[in-house]
């Protein structure tokens, strides 16, 4: 059997986070009570005009330069006509033969190997409603909430230049990265902020034979997109293996089962009788616009990177996992600013910082720990205050109740024990305690030494200072 290649291509659907919604003043919020945000326009009622709003366009362009794309200087909406039940219009506005940004691209790195990503286009669009599906048994009733409708989206098409889930996946996180740098979306998946279909087909490796594509939807996380990919994949090529073709047509993706499931065929663009959106004016861009957007962009997560290593001679390693969200690498600047040893902070924020985060489920923003509190205990630390084992401790309880180090420490005794006599009382004691270890030690036994230290921090409650125990450790055998 020939080893197989995938060829993947991404749609991704962005809501962006400005105040309103794209063409009417309702507010663009998730989680109001179901249909408590809408107007006639955003329900597309007779006899009301759409106005775009002005945040929209800038955030699409905002998007298209950071996605290196060519802004359209001239551009327009269409209606995309449909009928379903969440779509009380219609038809959905949307943009088609010629939308805002085209041609850009993403340049990705995964296990080593560089590769450029091309963005086939992004364009503007409004979201449509939501059904809610009743539950139980006896329901057999959906309810519409149009709150949705209406809501600033940006679709973002790649071209079909992805060759495995796991570049798929790097590339979504990159994108993710990218949009909340940029800051026109919050990015929440699980609000449905960040929404992502896949088109997916096979080919042995090393040709470049176009098969027929499946595209894979209901995918609502990272993970999800990573494991329907390869499912369908594995499916696909099993169908090739066995001498059979694979179909066309639009699959959804089952988390309980991990497989894909057939949906229906796979409409093409006639079949949306797209035409121009009479009540809409076309879009002319000006060149200063643009050129004041690109003035405006931040600082990238690749060009943030480049600056870690370089101002803060970080290992690449470690400026690529501070850079990879924007909140993580805002936290990581503020701590050096105040406590100038970058590598140390970089050690505990990619150390216990994102263990705790991970443990709790959080994100940087939702803790209780702020770069003051981790500035302060280091502090601490430096100064012999308190030991590196204490300082793991005391870490974790600021985390979980935004209390400060030197509360802490003092709450719970915890100072570390720096006075030589008090710590040579103790070493007298665990010599007295372990002859033979001693022994050992003076027959050239390193180990030993270890053993005694441990044996006083364990004496102290991990309060004494290490450096200071292992010298008078010594001192004392010698
Ligand atoms: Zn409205």
């Amino acid at each position: 059997m020939p080893e197989y290649e995938a060829v993947i291509g991404l749609e991704v659907h962005v809501e962006l986070r400005t105040r309103s919604k794209a063409f009417c003043n309702c507010p663009n919020v998730f989680g109001s009570e179901p249909n408590t945000n809408v107007c006639p326009i955003c329900l597309g009622l007779p006899g009301v005009l759409p106005v775009l709003n002005q945040a929209v366009l800038e955030y699409a362009v905002r998007t298209g330069l950071a996605l290196n794309c060519e802004i359209a200087s001239f551009s327009k909406f269409d209606r995309k006509n449909y009928f379903y039940p969440d779509l009380p219009k219609n038809y959905q506005i949307s943009q088609y033969d010629l939308p805002l940004c085209r041609n850009g691209y993403l340049d990705l790195e995964v296990n080593g190997v560089r590769r450029r990503i091309g963005i086939t286009r992004v364009h503007m669009e409004e979201d449509a409603g939501k059904l809610i599906h009743g539950e139980g048994e006896k329901a057999d009733y959906s309810l519409v909430d149009t709150n949705r409708s209406g809501v600033p989206l940006l679709e973002i098409v790649t071209e079909p230049d992805l060759r495995s889930p796991e570049e798929a996946r790097a590339f979504l996180e990159k994108l993710k990265a990218i949009l909340q740098y940029i800051d026109v979306s919050d990015c929440k998946m699980e609000e449905g902020s960040l929404r992502c279909d896949a088109n997916i087909s096979v080919r042995p490796s090393g040709t470049d034979i176009l098969n027929p594509k499946t595209e894979i939807k209901n995918m609502n996380s990272f993970r999800a997109v990573y494991r329907a990919l390869g499912a369908e994949m594995e499916r696909q090529c099993a169908i090739w293996g066995a001498g059979d073709r694979v179909v066309r047509e639009t699959r959804a993706w089952n988390e309980a089962e991990g497989t894909t499931v057939a949906m229906r065929t796979k409409e093409e663009a006639s079949d949306y009788r797209y035409f121009p959106d009479p009540d809409l004016v076309p879009i002319v861009i000006g060149r200063d616009f643009v050129v004041r957007i690109r003035e405006e962009l931040p600082e990238l997560p690749e060009a943030r990177r480049q600056r870690f290593i370089k101002e803060y001679g970080l290992p690449s390693y470690d400026a690529g996992v501070l850079t990879s969200s924007r909140p993580l690498a805002d936290f990581y600047e503020a701590c050096v600013s105040a406590y100038r040893d970058p590598k140390t902070v970089s050690n505990w924020v990619m150390g216990e910082f994102l263990r705790l985060l991970k443990v709790f489920d959080l994100e940087v923003t939702e803790t209780r720990l702020t770069p003051s509190h981790l500035v302060e205990m280091l502090e601490l630390l430096k100064e012999g205050t308190i030991s590196g084992k204490i300082a793991k401790a005391v870490f974790e309880e600021m985390f979980q109740t935004g209390k400060r180090a030197r509360e802490i420490i003092e709450a719970k005794g915890l100072i570390q024990i720096s006075d030589e006599e008090e710590l040579g009382r103790v070493v007298d004691e665990v010599l007295a305690a372990h002859p033979g270890v001693v022994t050992d030690y003076r027959n050239g036994k390193e180990k030993a030494l270890a053993f005694l230290v441990g044996q006083v921090m364990k004496a102290t409650r991990g309060k004494a200072n290490p450096q200071t125990v292992n010298r008078i450790i010594k001192e004392k055998i010698q």
